[in-house]
């Protein structure tokens, strides 16, 4: 569970292709990272595979299924959210239980999901806290917490530490990777920060314009870099 294949998927808002076809394969288990320059179309081929997006062309298969008229929620992926997007009248218990409640899962295998992630990102002690009461990586946290409970196929990251401040940034890097080594599911992750893909990558997906440029391991982009963009990019010698 969790292969994600895009067969010549293609967005055009309007007039303008702002993601030209292009054909990806994301295996199970794989923690993929999609990096690029601001406006190369990240967040849009993420939202695409989400299904916030509708394609303009092509097809997206979920475990072979094509998924491409499916509803978000049918998907079975999880999109992280920046930890602003947590409802702050809302105690971290019931944040982390929203997306289950909205699935109508019965009370106690909502208590039970919510137990064993906040144990996993260590809310245990403020699940009963406000997110106002929390520090920005605990806010984190909780976003996480809520894409867990739902025990997705793949997690869809877009930038989630990007409001955190540096320090901060890389003790989540950390526990993002960590949390892919317990829970091996997919995952995708955007972000314009090279030293991101480059550490918590095992495939990087290197987006300019829309284009794929390259795709490989951290070690197979900077000892062979295709092109002069993706060497500038990923800093390598060449
Ligand atoms: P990134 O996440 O890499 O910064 P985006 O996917 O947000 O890039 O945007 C890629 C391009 O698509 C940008 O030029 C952006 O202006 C354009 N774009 C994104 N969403 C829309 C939209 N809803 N309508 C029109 N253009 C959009
Ligand atoms: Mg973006």
């Amino acid at each position: 569970m969790g292969q994600i294949t895009l067969e010549g998927v293609a967005k055009r808002f309007g007039e303008v292709e702002v993601i030209p076809p292009l054909d990806l394969t994301i295996e199970d288990g794989e923690f993929v990272v999609f990096v690029g320059p601001s406006g190369c179309g990240k967040s849009t081929l993420l939202r695409l595979i989400a299904g916030l997006e509708d394609v303009s062309d092509g097809r997206i298969l979920i475990d072979g299924t094509d998924a491409t008229d499916a509803s978000p929620a049918r998907r079975g992926l999880a999109m992280v959210f920046q930890s602003y997007a947590l409802y702050p009248h809302m105690s971290v218990r019931k944040n982390i239980a929203f997306p289950m409640k909205m699935a109508g899962l019965p009370q106690d295998e909502q208590s039970r999901r919510i137990e064993a992630a906040a144990k996993a990102l260590n809310l245990t002690d403020y699940l009963d806290r406000r997110p106002g009461q929390l520090s920005g990586g605990q806010r984190q946290r909780v976003a996480i917490g809520r894409a867990i409970v739902r025990e997705p196929s793949a997690f869809l990251f877009d930038e989630p530490l990007s409001n955190l401040d540096a320090a901060l940034r890389v003790g989540m890097r950390l526990e993002i990777s960590e949390l892919h080594n317990r829970l091996k599911t997919t995952m995708i992750y955007v972000t314009h920060d090279q030293v991101e893909a480059m550490t918590m990558a095992d495939k990087i997906v290197v987006l300019q314009a829309g284009r794929i440029e390259q795709v490989g391991s951290p070690l197979d982009l900077y000892n062979r870099p295709r092109n002069a963009f993706v060497a500038g990019f990923i800093g390598s010698p060449r």
